[in-house]
Protein backbone atom coordinates (compact mmCIF):
# COMPACT_ATOMS: atom_id res chain seq x y z
CA UNK A 1 0.00 0.00 0.00
CA UNK A 2 2.96 2.37 0.50
CA UNK A 3 3.15 2.37 -3.54
CA UNK A 4 0.21 4.94 -3.22
CA UNK A 5 0.42 6.45 -0.62
CA UNK A 6 -2.93 6.02 1.48
CA UNK A 7 -5.16 3.13 2.42
CA UNK A 8 -8.47 2.78 0.85
CA UNK A 9 -10.58 -0.07 2.18
CA UNK A 10 -14.79 -0.91 1.74
CA UNK A 11 -16.87 -3.30 3.16
CA UNK A 12 -18.31 -6.42 1.29
CA UNK A 13 -19.00 -6.06 -2.35
CA UNK A 14 -22.96 -6.08 -3.32
CA UNK A 15 -24.32 -6.46 0.41
CA UNK A 16 -28.00 -6.90 0.40
CA UNK A 17 -27.79 -4.62 3.89
CA UNK A 18 -26.18 -1.71 2.20
CA UNK A 19 -28.32 1.84 3.20
CA UNK A 20 -25.70 3.08 -0.05
CA UNK A 21 -23.86 1.77 -2.80
CA UNK A 22 -20.24 2.53 -2.24
CA UNK A 23 -18.59 1.37 -5.57
CA UNK A 24 -18.47 4.68 -7.77
CA UNK A 25 -17.44 6.76 -4.23
CA UNK A 26 -14.90 4.18 -4.10
CA UNK A 27 -13.65 4.69 -7.56
CA UNK A 28 -14.29 8.42 -7.36
CA UNK A 29 -12.06 8.63 -4.05
CA UNK A 30 -8.97 6.14 -5.73
CA UNK A 31 -8.81 8.80 -8.62
CA UNK A 32 -8.58 11.98 -5.99
CA UNK A 33 -6.16 10.68 -4.06
CA UNK A 34 -3.85 8.94 -6.32
CA UNK A 35 -4.21 13.06 -7.95
CA UNK A 36 -2.97 14.12 -5.03
CA UNK A 37 0.60 12.46 -5.22
CA UNK A 38 0.29 11.52 -1.65
CA UNK A 39 3.59 9.11 -1.66
CA UNK A 40 5.81 11.45 -2.41
CA UNK A 41 4.01 14.18 0.44
CA UNK A 42 4.75 11.54 2.62
CA UNK A 43 8.38 10.46 1.41
CA UNK A 44 9.40 14.48 2.10
CA UNK A 45 8.16 13.80 5.47
CA UNK A 46 9.02 10.23 6.73
CA UNK A 47 11.73 8.09 5.75
CA UNK A 48 11.18 5.49 5.60
CA UNK A 49 7.19 5.78 4.87
CA UNK A 50 5.35 3.04 7.29
CA UNK A 51 2.04 1.95 7.79
CA UNK A 52 1.15 4.25 10.51
CA UNK A 53 2.14 7.23 7.95
CA UNK A 54 -0.26 6.26 5.58
CA UNK A 55 -3.71 8.27 5.40
CA UNK A 56 -6.58 5.60 6.03
CA UNK A 57 -10.12 6.67 4.22
CA UNK A 58 -12.89 3.16 4.75
CA UNK A 59 -16.27 3.47 3.15
CA UNK A 60 -19.12 0.95 4.68
CA UNK A 61 -22.61 0.50 2.98
CA UNK A 62 -24.35 0.83 6.17
CA UNK A 63 -24.39 2.13 9.74
CA UNK A 64 -23.17 -1.52 10.70
CA UNK A 65 -19.46 -0.30 9.66
CA UNK A 66 -18.11 -3.54 8.96
CA UNK A 67 -15.09 -2.46 7.23
CA UNK A 68 -14.01 -0.69 10.92
CA UNK A 69 -14.66 2.99 9.76
CA UNK A 70 -14.39 4.44 13.19
CA UNK A 71 -10.85 3.55 13.70
CA UNK A 72 -9.67 5.00 10.25
CA UNK A 73 -8.41 8.90 9.97
CA UNK A 74 -11.70 9.11 7.15
CA UNK A 75 -14.57 6.46 8.12
CA UNK A 76 -17.95 6.94 5.45
CA UNK A 77 -21.25 5.57 6.21
CA UNK A 78 -24.07 5.22 4.16
CA UNK A 79 -27.33 5.59 5.98
CA UNK A 80 -31.04 5.60 4.64
CA UNK A 81 -33.81 7.38 7.17
CA UNK A 82 -37.19 5.67 6.76
CA UNK A 83 -40.06 7.67 5.93
CA UNK A 84 -43.63 6.72 6.60
CA UNK A 85 -46.42 7.32 3.81
CA UNK A 86 -50.16 7.31 3.61
CA UNK A 87 -49.95 3.58 1.45
CA UNK A 88 -51.90 1.35 4.32
CA UNK A 89 -50.07 -0.78 6.78
CA UNK A 90 -51.44 -3.76 7.00
CA UNK A 91 -50.40 -4.46 10.53
CA UNK A 92 -47.69 -7.12 9.78
CA UNK A 93 -45.09 -6.23 12.01
CA UNK A 94 -42.33 -7.19 10.03
CA UNK A 95 -40.98 -3.86 10.27
CA UNK A 96 -40.98 -4.19 14.37
CA UNK A 97 -39.57 -7.58 14.40
CA UNK A 98 -36.96 -6.36 11.95
CA UNK A 99 -35.77 -3.17 13.59
CA UNK A 100 -32.65 -4.24 15.59
CA UNK A 101 -33.04 -0.92 17.55
CA UNK A 102 -36.62 -1.27 18.84
CA UNK A 103 -37.57 1.95 17.01
CA UNK A 104 -40.20 1.23 15.63
CA UNK A 105 -44.00 0.09 17.47
CA UNK A 106 -46.89 -0.58 15.56
CA UNK A 107 -50.30 0.39 16.59
CA UNK A 108 -53.63 -0.05 15.59
CA UNK A 109 -53.88 3.13 13.52
CA UNK A 110 -49.88 2.55 11.95
CA UNK A 111 -46.50 2.81 12.67
CA UNK A 112 -44.07 5.05 14.85
CA UNK A 113 -40.84 5.32 14.57
CA UNK A 114 -38.49 6.82 17.41
CA UNK A 115 -35.56 8.98 15.90
CA UNK A 116 -33.48 9.27 18.97
CA UNK A 117 -33.62 5.43 18.36
CA UNK A 118 -33.18 5.27 14.53
CA UNK A 119 -30.00 4.84 12.99
CA UNK A 120 -31.09 5.13 9.86
CA UNK A 121 -29.72 1.65 8.84
CA UNK A 122 -32.57 0.87 6.54
CA UNK A 123 -33.44 -2.63 7.11
CA UNK A 124 -37.10 -1.78 8.15
CA UNK A 125 -37.30 -0.43 4.41
CA UNK A 126 -36.40 -4.12 2.86
CA UNK A 127 -39.35 -6.00 4.81
CA UNK A 128 -42.53 -3.14 4.29
CA UNK A 129 -44.53 -4.49 1.49
CA UNK A 130 -47.49 -2.27 1.55
CA UNK A 131 -45.05 0.82 0.83
CA UNK A 132 -46.20 2.37 4.37
CA UNK A 133 -42.22 2.42 5.00
CA UNK A 134 -40.45 3.88 2.00
CA UNK A 135 -36.65 5.70 1.73
CA UNK A 136 -36.32 9.15 2.91
CA UNK A 137 -32.88 11.19 3.07
CA UNK A 138 -30.19 9.11 2.27
CA UNK A 139 -26.17 9.77 2.21
CA UNK A 140 -22.99 9.09 4.11
CA UNK A 141 -22.51 10.04 7.28
CA UNK A 142 -18.80 11.34 7.63
CA UNK A 143 -16.16 10.51 10.38
CA UNK A 144 -12.70 12.05 10.92
CA UNK A 145 -9.66 10.72 13.39
CA UNK A 146 -9.87 7.54 14.26
CA UNK A 147 -7.15 5.27 14.51
CA UNK A 148 -5.42 2.34 16.51
CA UNK A 149 -2.12 1.84 17.70
CA UNK A 150 -0.30 3.48 21.35
CA UNK A 151 -3.55 5.63 21.88
CA UNK A 152 -5.88 4.73 19.86
CA UNK A 153 -9.45 6.47 19.61
CA UNK A 154 -12.62 6.73 17.55
CA UNK A 155 -13.31 8.81 14.93
CA UNK A 156 -15.92 11.16 16.16
CA UNK A 157 -19.04 12.56 13.87
CA UNK A 158 -18.61 15.14 11.21
CA UNK A 159 -21.57 15.80 9.71
CA UNK A 160 -23.90 13.96 6.63
CA UNK A 161 -23.69 14.95 3.03
CA UNK A 162 -26.34 13.46 0.57
CA UNK A 163 -24.20 13.11 -2.58
CA UNK A 164 -20.56 10.80 -3.25
CA UNK A 165 -19.08 14.09 -5.17
CA UNK A 166 -19.39 15.90 -1.24
CA UNK A 167 -17.53 13.22 -0.06
CA UNK A 168 -14.59 13.34 -2.20
CA UNK A 169 -14.52 17.28 -1.70
CA UNK A 170 -14.61 17.17 2.02
CA UNK A 171 -11.63 14.37 2.12
CA UNK A 172 -9.89 16.55 -0.70
CA UNK A 173 -9.93 19.86 1.16
CA UNK A 174 -8.63 18.10 4.34
CA UNK A 175 -6.03 16.37 2.77
CA UNK A 176 -5.33 19.44 0.87
CA UNK A 177 -4.99 21.34 3.99
CA UNK A 178 -2.56 18.42 5.27
CA UNK A 179 -0.75 19.01 2.31
CA UNK A 180 -0.03 22.74 3.01
CA UNK A 181 -0.45 23.18 6.10
CA UNK A 182 0.92 20.25 8.35
CA UNK A 183 4.66 20.05 9.97
CA UNK A 184 7.50 18.80 8.31
CA UNK A 185 6.88 15.09 10.15
CA UNK A 186 3.26 15.88 11.03
CA UNK A 187 1.44 12.55 11.08
CA UNK A 188 -2.28 13.40 9.40
CA UNK A 189 -3.61 11.60 12.74
CA UNK A 190 -1.79 14.36 14.88
CA UNK A 191 -2.70 17.37 12.93
CA UNK A 192 -6.52 16.11 12.73
CA UNK A 193 -6.32 16.07 16.30
CA UNK A 194 -4.81 19.32 16.70
CA UNK A 195 -8.35 20.77 14.89
CA UNK A 196 -6.17 22.19 11.56
CA UNK A 197 -8.60 20.28 9.38
CA UNK A 198 -11.34 22.88 7.41
CA UNK A 199 -14.96 20.86 6.58
CA UNK A 200 -17.07 21.34 3.72
CA UNK A 201 -20.68 20.68 3.60
CA UNK A 202 -23.69 20.75 5.50
CA UNK A 203 -27.21 18.64 5.43
CA UNK A 204 -30.24 18.92 7.42
CA UNK A 205 -28.62 20.82 9.94
CA UNK A 206 -25.96 18.42 10.90
CA UNK A 207 -22.69 20.72 9.58
CA UNK A 208 -19.88 18.91 8.27
CA UNK A 209 -17.95 22.21 8.78
CA UNK A 210 -15.44 22.77 11.39
CA UNK A 211 -13.70 25.87 11.72
CA UNK A 212 -10.12 25.35 13.66
CA UNK A 213 -10.46 25.43 16.97
CA UNK A 214 -13.88 24.04 17.66
CA UNK A 215 -14.54 20.68 19.19
CA UNK A 216 -16.33 17.84 16.79
CA UNK A 217 -19.77 16.91 18.39
CA UNK A 218 -19.77 12.75 18.26
CA UNK A 219 -23.89 12.97 17.28
CA UNK A 220 -24.41 9.08 16.17
CA UNK A 221 -22.29 6.46 18.28
S1 LIG B 1 -21.21 -2.40 6.54
FE1 LIG B 1 -23.37 -2.83 5.98
S2 LIG B 1 -23.32 -2.96 3.75
FE2 LIG B 1 -21.20 -3.19 4.43
S3 LIG B 1 -20.84 -5.41 4.64
FE3 LIG B 1 -21.49 -4.63 6.64
S4 LIG B 1 -23.72 -4.96 6.69
FE4 LIG B 1 -23.07 -5.06 4.53
S1 LIG C 1 -33.83 2.46 9.70
FE1 LIG C 1 -32.99 0.76 10.97
S2 LIG C 1 -32.88 1.62 13.03
FE2 LIG C 1 -34.22 2.98 11.85
S3 LIG C 1 -36.29 2.22 12.26
FE3 LIG C 1 -35.59 1.21 10.38
S4 LIG C 1 -34.67 -0.74 11.06
FE4 LIG C 1 -34.87 0.60 12.86
S1 LIG D 1 -43.72 -3.71 7.56
FE1 LIG D 1 -44.98 -2.11 6.55
S2 LIG D 1 -47.03 -3.01 6.46
FE2 LIG D 1 -45.87 -4.22 7.96
S3 LIG D 1 -46.29 -3.24 9.97
FE3 LIG D 1 -44.43 -2.29 9.15
S4 LIG D 1 -45.17 -0.44 8.06
FE4 LIG D 1 -46.95 -1.79 8.35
Amino acid sequence: MQQTGFQLEHCRPNCPKAARDWHNLYDELEIKLTELNLLQILQDKFRPVLNHHLPKVCLAGCPNGCSQPNIKDFGISGYVTPRITDAQCSGCKACERTCLEEAITCQPNGITIDNTRCISCGDCLKVCLSGTLISGESGWSLRLGGRVGRHPQFAKFAGQVPTDEEVVAWISAIMSGYIKDAGPQERLTHFLNDNKVSLVSSVNGKSAHKSSGEEFQDQRQ
